[in-house]
């Protein structure tokens, strides 16, 4: 059986910065990394720490462009004092803030939507036994979690594609899109968020105006893709490629509400690096076009010279894990440095997500991934991708729900 990379990872030469690197921005904090990292419960209900803070806790959100948090901080000694400090997913500080005990602090994310890494410790570091009672993160909105719209599109030309007539004619076009977007509503059912959709093309004209670079040979549609593991932890997505294409969505200003808050899905023929089949923000933005609103996935698996073409089931897989990206998800497991010889398998941190402890290719095949004993291997937002994948787990669809209650659509 073929297995597919959602991501394809850059050669191990690029991959840099050591999994005990403090970073940039002479932030401190980085250094334990994301795999200790609570997954911060954005609802604000549950405490994302509780007891002796020692010398400090890691937890992670996922932070969308110009959005307010709020983060409460108490603990038994009304005069403790905790510092806040704030990483990118890259490791470059963001933000530094004390917080008395009993005080609620607001933090606004500005810049590039990513997922924001933050320490509590304590403000005197030799104060090391402040008992926390509680620590709560709250970014909800009051918009509709249990919905989403996409803009579909197919650009450009899909040649020897196999089914539905190469994608030639409009009705083609339609059929296709219907056949994998009712596969992504299915997906997309247990999380209880309804996907509505609309489907458009462009064609390769029509992209090379806006964008030449995003045009291959034969009027193929091309998205650029990378990803690097950071010295958080983090995946790392190369999102230039993926800026290109958000420029192309709709305009926020869209008389057409769903589609100026819609998520911009785009259908290319393949990504310009081996091994890619889909790539997203995470978690993207929905209102407008721009950097951060679109996602692209491909008809077409490059390897080497060749182009392998993929069902709609398998497009549909795909793109309801880029959708997961999308609306705040990262892999349930992150292998580091790279999964082909990984040190250490880091976890998303979502209390309901199994753990993968794994390090070693069982079944041999290059990497660790499907098929070395990950319990994680069924759930839709494991790195790879196989048929096998059907799971969003109640912990990952609060998070895309709360996602979706932050941002007006
Ligand atoms: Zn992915």
């Amino acid at each position: 059986m073929k297995r597919i990379l959602l991501f394809a990872f850059l050669s191990m030469g690029l991959v840099a910065c050591g999994s005990d690197s403090s970073g940039g921005g002479g932030n401190p904090i980085v250094a334990s990394g994301l795999q200790n990292a609570q997954r911060a419960d954005l609802s604000g209900q549950a405490s994302v720490f509780t007891g002796n803070l020692g010398s400090g806790v890691t937890f992670t959100f996922p932070a969308v462009k110009d959005q307010g948090y709020l983060i409460s901080f108490q603990s038994s000694d009304s005069s403790d004092q905790v510092v806040l400090d704030f990483a990118g997913d890259d490791g470059t500080g963001l933000k530094s803030k004390t917080v008395d005990s009993g005080d609620t602090y607001q933090y606004t994310h500005i810049g590039k939507s990513q997922h924001v890494l933050v320490i509590a410790r304590p403000r005197n570091p030799f104060n090391t036994a402040i008992d926390v009672t509680s620590l709560t993160i709250t970014g909800r909105g009051s918009f509709p979690e249990d919905a989403v719209h996409v803009n579909f599109v197919v650009a450009g030309k899909h040649t020897g594609y196999g089914s539905f007539g190469d994608m030639a004619t409009t009705a083609d076009q339609a059929a296709f899109t219907t056949a994998v977007m009712q596969k992504v509503q299915q997906h997309f059912a247990q999380s209880g968020i309804a996907i509505s959709f609309e489907g458009f093309a462009y064609t390769a004209d029509q992209v090379k105006a806006q964008n030449p670079s995003l045009i291959g040979p034969d009027d193929m549609a091309l998205c650029a893709a990378g990803e690097t593991v950071g010295s958080s932890g983090f995946g790392l997505v190369q999102t230039q490629g993926l800026d290109a294409w958000g420029d192309l969505g709709f305009d926020k200003t869209d008389p057409d509400f769903d589609r100026s808050r819609g998520i911009n899905l785009f259908i290319v023929h393949h990504f310009s690096n081996d091994g890619t089949v889909g790539l997203s923000p995470r978690p993207g933005v929905l209102i407008g076009r721009g950097p951060d609103t679109a996602l692209c996935v491909a008809t077409f698996l490059q390897q080497g010279s060749t182009l392998i073409p993929r069902t709609a089931d398998e497009v549909a897989l795909v793109a309801t894990h880029e959708i997961g990206h999308f609306l705040g998800l990262l892999h349930t497991t992150t292998f580091t440095p790279d999964p082909l010889r990984p040190s250490e398998a880091i976890d998303d941190g979502v209390s309901d997500t199994p753990e993968c402890l794994v390090t070693t290719d069982v079944n041999g095949d290059g990497r660790v991934g499907i098929g070395d004993g990950c319990p994680d291997e069924t759930n839709i937002m494991f790195y790879q991708s196989g048929p096998m994948q059907t799971v969003f787990s109640q912990g990952q669809s609060q998070i895309m729900r709360n996602l979706l209650s932050l941002q007006e659509h």
